[in-house]
């Protein structure tokens, strides 16, 4: 998939509306982490450099369409200042007579960054009248914010839908190209790794991705639906009853493909989350009837492993057990480990998505996997074989 690019566009002396992701994490009014923060920089700078001045919109936690404090981006303002060495206006709203009129004084080379767009109701509504206002007296649209590029909210579609299309941020293309590139043209052997709660979500992405795979190796949850279709016993684990079909042909499919498929040889059970002191590790073939299972055991982890290092690309996408929760967060962080030393031999590793993201950083094992996503429901989207909706925006835009 092709979008304009900002490279192509001509810049100088233009007013530009930039979408980031500044959604970062405050703690007592400061940025806790200015990771989203720092990835914009070069966007802005590059919009600097050629001329024009910046007007920079995001939103911040969920503040559910009203004013709250606590979730303003004065705090990131502040810092965004820090790092492109430079004064940034901070406006007290995104819309409103007073942002006008600090809009109407900006001068090529500034940069004006509005208050969080979620303070509105009609932001994720995707209501066309407040998009016009965002879209302000803009002259284009930068798209830098691929984690909301699957929502169609004002400012994701509506504002670049008001100015005639718009450009791909850095950050955004970057992301497009790995997943481009992994989609049209994976080095093989090519391996798929999912987790997380439900097979319902990530249906789409083995049918799409199917036909290109070499191993599928499923973990986490979602596991067990396959498990219980091939007749295994899965205690008081998660089930998706009204999946079992899809199970069934997902693994016939896979078969006929030549797709090896891996699920668990292990599973780490407990009573309940809150019961830990009492988990243990079982054959997959072989889990009490009364416990659930919380995790994928060492066992497991070695089996992912082998594949996964014996692989020239890997994509991950869900954590393989209740990780939030020690110690059941162990085959998610083994996993993330393997990840890692299969990287330093040459294997092209992605993470996509929220949490698996979130286990690869708590691990400090984010700088040696080769590619990780800012997008959980985004990047889930791009492996279905979606085009994102504030993507299409994007398209018609003039040079
Ligand atoms: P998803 O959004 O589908 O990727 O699911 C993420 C969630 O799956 C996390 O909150 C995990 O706690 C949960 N999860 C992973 N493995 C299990 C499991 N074995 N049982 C229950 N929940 C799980």
């Amino acid at each position: 998939m092709r979008y304009p690019s900002l490279r192509d566009a001509e810049l100088a002396g233009r007013r530009v509306f930039l979408r980031a992701d500044l959604n970062v994490p405050l703690k007592n009014g400061r940025v806790a982490d200015d990771t989203r923060i720092r990835g914009v920089v070069p966007t802005i700078r590059l919009l600097l450099d050629r001329g024009a001045s910046v007007v920079v919109a995001s939103h911040l936690g969920r503040p559910g369409g009203t004013r709250n404090p606590e979730l303003s981006l004065a705090p990131v303002a502040d810092r965004l200042e820090e790092l492109l060495e430079m004064k940034v206006t901070f406006a007290p709203d995104c819309i409103g007579a007073r942002v006008n009129t600090l809009r109407a004084s900006m001068k090529p080379g500034d940069v004006l960054i509005l208050e969080n767009l979620r303070f509105h109701p009609e932001e994720k509504e995707g209501d066309e009248g407040f998009a016009r206002q965002l879209a302000g007296n803009a002259d284009i649209y930068v798209n830098d914010a691929f984690g909301t590029s699957h929502r169609a909210h004002a400012s994701m579609v509506g504002v670049p839908g008001m100015l005639g299309g718009g450009y791909a941020g850095l950050l955004v293309q970057r992301e497009l190209e790995i997943f481009d590139e992994m989609l049209s043209n994976p080095a093989r052997p090519f391996t798929l790794v999912l987790g997380g709660a439900k097979v319902s979500d990530k249906i789409p992405v083995i049918d799409n991705l199917l036909p290109r795979l070499d191993h599928l190796l499923i973990g986490g949850g979602m596991a067990f639906t396959f498990m219980k279709e091939m007749g295994l016993e899965v205690g008081t684990s998660l089930l998706e009853l009204d999946r079992l079909g899809a199970a069934r042909k997902i693994m016939d499919d896979a078969g006929e493909m030549g797709v090896e498929v891996l699920l668990p040889a292990d599973i780490v059970v407990a009573p309940s989350t809150d019961r830990c002191d009492q988990a243990s590790t079982v054959p997959a073939d072989s889990m009490p009837h009364q416990e659930t299972g919380l995790d994928i055991g060492p066992g497991t982890v070695a089996a992912f492993g082998e594949v996964i290092s014996g692989s020239s690309t890997v994509v991950w996408n869900g954590p393989m057990g209740v990780f939030e929760i020690p110690p059941f967060d162990s085959g998610t962080r083994g996993l993330a480990s393997v990840m890692a030393e299969a990287t330093e031999h040459g294997t092209f590793t992605v993470v996509g998505g929220g949490d698996s993201v979130r286990a690869v950083t708590e691990a400090g094992l984010e700088k040696r996997i080769s590619f990780v996503s800012t997008g959980g429901g985004a990047s889930l989207k791009l492996l279905q074989g979606e085009e994102l909706p504030a993507l299409a925006a994007l398209k018609g835009a003039r040079t």
